[in-house]
């Protein structure tokens, strides 16, 4: 039996079913390259949902985690460490917000920013008590934990898990009538992925944020933006906001913020926001650890000095351009920003996920028709060029 196989059994015999991966046991990554149990080589163009924004295992960041491991890895929050105050510095200078709270996963930082914006809901807005609304979109992906789904306008991430946190109003995404109609003097906050990555790459109609961003200043209601996928440089600007100018009250930020080594999320504002925690409101016991810190300021330093926001900028031009080039019936639309690209079919794209891993390139289906297309943003074109082969052996009829 190959290796692959035997552990995929393994796996199979004990895991929860919880996930339908493709059938492949990766063992070994460097950049953009990864191997598997049996020493075949693939090209990842998932970039773990676009948390390997630097590539896998970015030699600046192991040599970061590894200095780091040999000082102190944990301390709690119970005391200081070293690392904390500069990582804080460096994501406040980033998104020019005055304070940075931290966690260890997107939705941890999702839950974070509802917390933050349902207390300035009751002290600085003055909501009364309990009567806080959030308004969201249809189809977002805000994480999986019971609130997170609580949000989710699918059913699928919702059965059986009520009952559900009350407090959400969900309006279509990229409608600003919508938005309008839906706030109320209880409205606290709309939250929102400047692009939508797990529904399919979904680009909102041009002036959708700033406007929405606008109606938000003039209606007292925070403009949240969920840039767990799109942030640090995946669309082609460091925050996909900046596409449309837009400066939210609070950032959320996870996947690549820890480079694809480590697990580490933040939430930023300004202090009149986060200002509302007081210590034992809130915290985690991982949260703002140094080794995630250390690997944090050295991903965020990478990310600035490689450029990464403008490579992806100009190769995803590229490589939207060339896959809009395709000549098939079944592809409907491809659409996307920067290195973050959906291709949506007629039909159901596992089948092409899977043959595509056949040729030696790793993606993998989002809504079951979307082929997302995201890889690390240290690709170079030549490597594009090579996966682009690989699409048109595939796609092209
Ligand atoms: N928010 C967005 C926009 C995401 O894309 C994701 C993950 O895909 C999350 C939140 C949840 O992040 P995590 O899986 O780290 O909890």
């Amino acid at each position: 039996m190959s290796k692959n196989k035997a552990l995929i059994e393994l796996t199979d015999k004990f895991g929860a079913k919880n996930y339908h991966p493709l059938p492949i046991v990766i063992s070994k990554a460097e950049g953009v390259w990864v191997e598997d149990a049996d020493g075949n080589r693939y090209m990842d163009m998932l970039s773990a949902y676009s948390a390997l924004n630097h590539g896998h295992r970015h030699p600046r960041l192991i040599q970061a985690l590894k200095d780091q491991a040999d000082k102190v890895t944990l301390t709690s929050r119970a005391f200081h460490n070293d690392q904390l105050g500069a990582f804080y510095e460096k994501v406040a200078e980033l998104t020019g917000k005055e304070m940075v709270l931290p966690m260890n996963t997107g939705a941890e930082a999702v839950e974070t920013a509802i917390k933050a914006a349902r207390r300035w809901a009751y002290n600085v807005k003055k909501i009364a008590d309990n009567q806080a609304e959030i308004i969201v979109c249809e189809d977002n992906f805000h994480g999986r934990t019971i609130t997170a789904v609580s949000l989710s306008s699918n059913d699928e991430y919702k059965r059986g898990f009520g009952p559900l946190t009350p407090g959400f109003k969900v309006i279509p995404y990229g409608d600003l009538e919508a938005l309008k109609a839906a706030i109320t003097p209880n409205t606290a906050a709309f939250m929102l992925e400047p692009i939508q990555g797990e529904a399919g790459v979904i680009v909102p109609p041009e002036g959708f944020l700033s406007e929405a961003r606008e109606i938000c200043r003039e209606n007292n209601v925070l403009f949240i933006a969920d840039e767990i996928q799109t942030g640090f440089g995946r669309t082609g600007q460091l925050f996909a906001c900046d596409w449309e100018g837009v400066k939210p009250d609070m950032y959320i930020m996870g996947k690549a913020l820890g480079g694809g080594v480590m697990p580490i999320s933040a939430v930023a504002a300004d202090k009149e926001i986060m200002g509302v925690f007081e210590p034992g409101s809130h915290g985690s016991t991982f949260g703002g650890n140094p080794l995630a810190c250390a690997v944090a300021i050295a991903a965020l330093d990478v990310l600035l000095e490689e450029e990464l926001p403008t490579r992806s900028r100009e190769l995803g031009e590229y490589f939207i351009n060339e896959l809009r080039k395709i000549e098939n019936p079944i592809i409907k639309e491809v659409r996307g920003k920067g290195l973050f690209i959906g291709m949506e079919l007629h039909e159901a794209a596992r089948p092409y996920c899977e043959a595509l891993m056949q040729e030696g390139l790793l993606c993998k289906e989002t809504h079951d028709n979307t082929i997302r297309f995201a890889p690390p943003l240290t690709i170079t074109q030549a490597e594009l060029d090579l996966a682009l082969e690989k699409v048109r052996k595939i796609i092209a009829k």
